[in-house]
């Protein structure tokens, strides 16, 4: 059963209150794909995570506190044309906008989290060339991530989303040479990891679950 709220937020760039929706409570329905995409009911209350303004060009994330940046950053061309992105579904573009808007205040991992996002809608809608541009936009501001200076556990799921992405978006061979640097502490990740290589051997860019990896390493 999921319990939907209704809060009141500022604006960060007009300043102007906006009635947001989101999604006070919600029993997990089953695990997570290979890239951390939730199951279940978080993932269907995807639309509720960020928020346009309904007095001005900006988007918020509704559950994080947005960085510092010029309110003439929403009005630049890149901005408004969602890093010249065609055929983003709606739902895409916004997740698009709060990337950019990270980009620009160069919280990279933040950036690159979001453009995954608007993936996730793109694949939702059968898009599946535009979710492949989005997800090589994600690798692009992931590269500018500096691993050591993430958590602990930060980095190996860091890790595990960069060799989803990379497999997602047909890239296998660097799928291979990727994991060949990867090491992995924990046997579920370094299983995972695994997994990846194997599929991308057999260049299979479908989405799977984590469950999905272990009931195979179950069967040997
Ligand atoms: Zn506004």
């Amino acid at each position: 059963m999921s319990k939907f709220a209704v809060k009141n937020m500022k604006c960060n760039i007009c300043g102007r209150v906006n009635e947001v929706t989101y999604l006070a409570m919600g029993s997990q329905q089953g695990g997570p794909d290979l890239d951390f995409r939730p199951a279940e009911v978080r993932r269907s209350a995807m639309p509720l995570w960020v928020r346009k303004c309904d007095y001005c060009r900006n988007v918020f994330s509704t559950s994080e506190e947005m960085p510092e940046y010029e309110e003439k950053y929403i009005d630049s061309k890149e901005y408004v044309n969602c890093g010249n992105i065609a055929g983003l579904p709606e739902q895409a573009k916004r997740f698009v906008k709060i990337g950019l808007i990270y980009k620009h205040c160069k919280e990279y991992k933040k950036a690159g989290d979001h453009f995954l996002y608007a993936a996730w809608s793109c694949d939702d809608a059968g898009l599946d060339a535009i979710a492949i541009v989005c997800r090589k936009r994600a690798l692009k501001y992931y590269n500018e991530v500096n691993g050591s200076k993430l958590a602990k556990r930060e980095l190996p799921d860091f890790m595990l989303r960069i060799l989803d992405i990379l497999r997602r978006s047909g890239m296998y061979d660097e799928v291979i040479s990727f994991a060949e640097n990867c090491e992995f502490e924990d046997s579920k990740d370094q299983a995972i990891c695994e997994f990846q290589v194997q599929k991308a051997k057999e260049r299979d860019k479908k989405c799977y679950r984590v469950e999905d990896v272990l009931s195979d390493a179950s069967k040997k």
